[in-house]
């Protein structure tokens, strides 16, 4: 069964798409936390990052550096960001399709809640 972000990939569900390559995609979040809220995820579902395993290397470092290629289009080089992943229940994971959300826009408290 295909996971919320392969559908949405798949363009089975819509979504406000903000970048898009071959291995990743990024959308706005639909209950954005900041003025900027947008996830960036594999195409290939990875269930979570404890999840991940050495065939993952490239991906992940590719989905790292393209969260911060798209939070700069986003325009947050300046005034900064935080990049999340949320891990497990106690992480407060909903979705289980490894994503790390890009946050911005605003100043965000430390520590999260
Ligand atoms: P998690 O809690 O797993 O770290 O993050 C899941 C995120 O996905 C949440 O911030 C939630 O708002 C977002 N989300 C859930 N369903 C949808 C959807 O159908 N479309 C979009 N764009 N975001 C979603």
């Amino acid at each position: 069964m295909k996971t919320l972000f392969e559908k949405i990939a798949a363009r089975e569900i819509p979504a406000q798409i903000a970048y898009e390559d071959e291995l990743v995609l990024a959308i706005r979040d639909i209950n954005p936390q900041a003025p900027v809220h947008l996830l960036i995820f594999p195409k290939r579902a990875v269930p979570r990052i404890a999840e991940a395993t050495p065939d993952d290397h490239k991906l992940l470092g590719h989905l790292l550096l393209k969260a911060a290629e798209v939070a700069a289009q986003a325009g947050l080089k300046n005034g900064g960001y935080r990049l999340v992943i949320n891990n497990g229940e106690d992480g407060g994971e909903t979705v289980p399709h490894l994503h790390c959300h890009i946050l911005g826009g605003r100043r965000l408290a430390w520590p999260p809640g």
